[in-house]
């Protein structure tokens, strides 16, 4: 084999990319460049705080990898893929993770690694403080016969999970049993909406909607509707 010599550094090398050696080669390549490290806020329930907003995740994992990706700068023509060691999240959380990318030069593949500190701060999203502070904006009043009350109780906990990810105020604050029926305390007056209507549809239900200013929050009114939903049989 003719032998090659790296005109930066004069080493001997079978290869050469672009002109040098490995190491030369990388060592002038910006092929990858990422911060060294990212903080993002994080709550129990799995939601991320972004660009000041809360996004729902998959999973740690899953949001690692794409704040982790879309931080990085590359060239088009390179892949990148993201290692890290398994973890635990407990309290603020430091992870390792290393980018490897990868590009063909001259034929040849050549990788190179980049270091990020990826940090986990909790703390607590919009949706679980107001859950945690009792937050309701609709209280769904099922009266009726207890066994149609039932019915319409698991109705209204289908349809809460049915929106869960697309209004993520969907959620039951409380069920309480009350004075001839069930009281639903709701998280969304949409969701409670969503409701009524759908109670109509399957049963032969009369409804009565009677709306209330309780106060101030955040500095907005705070509008809550309730909902009586009376079933006959
Ligand atoms: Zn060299
Ligand atoms: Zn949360």
């Amino acid at each position: 084999m003719l032998r090659k010599f790296c005109p930066k550094c004069a080493k001997e090398t079978d290869v050469l990319f672009e002109g040098l050696c490995k190491d030369c080669y990388l060592k002038g390549a910006k092929f990858v460049e990422v911060p060294q490290n990212i903080s993002v806020l994080v709550c129990r329930c799995g939601r991320s705080n972004e660009k000041k907003r809360w996004v729902q995740n998959a999973s740690v994992e899953e949001m690692i990898e794409r704040v982790v990706t879309s931080s990085i700068k590359k060239d088009k023509d390179t892949d990148v893929r993201l290692e890290y060691e398994p973890f635990e999240v407990s309290g603020k959380t430091k992870v390792p993770v290393s980018v490897v990318a990868r590009r063909v030069v001259g034929g040849r593949e050549i990788e190179k690694c980049a270091q990020v500190v990826f940090t986990i701060i909790p703390q607590t999203c919009d949706v679980c403080s107001r859950v945690s502070g009792g937050y309701y904006e609709a209280i769904i009043q099922i009266r009726g016969s207890k066994y149609k009350q039932n019915q319409v109780l698991e109705l209204v906990e289908r349809i809460v999970g049915q929106y869960k990810d697309t209004d993520k105020f969907s959620f039951i604050t409380q069920v309480q049993d009350s004075k001839g029926g069930i009281d639903v305390y709701l998280g969304s007056s949409k969701i409670a909406g969503k409701i009524e209507q759908e109670s109509k549809r399957i049963y032969n239900v009369a409804s009565k909607v009677t709306h209330s200013v309780c106060g101030m929050k955040d500095g907005r009114t705070l509008n809550r509707i309730t909902i009586l939903l009376r079933i006959s049989d």
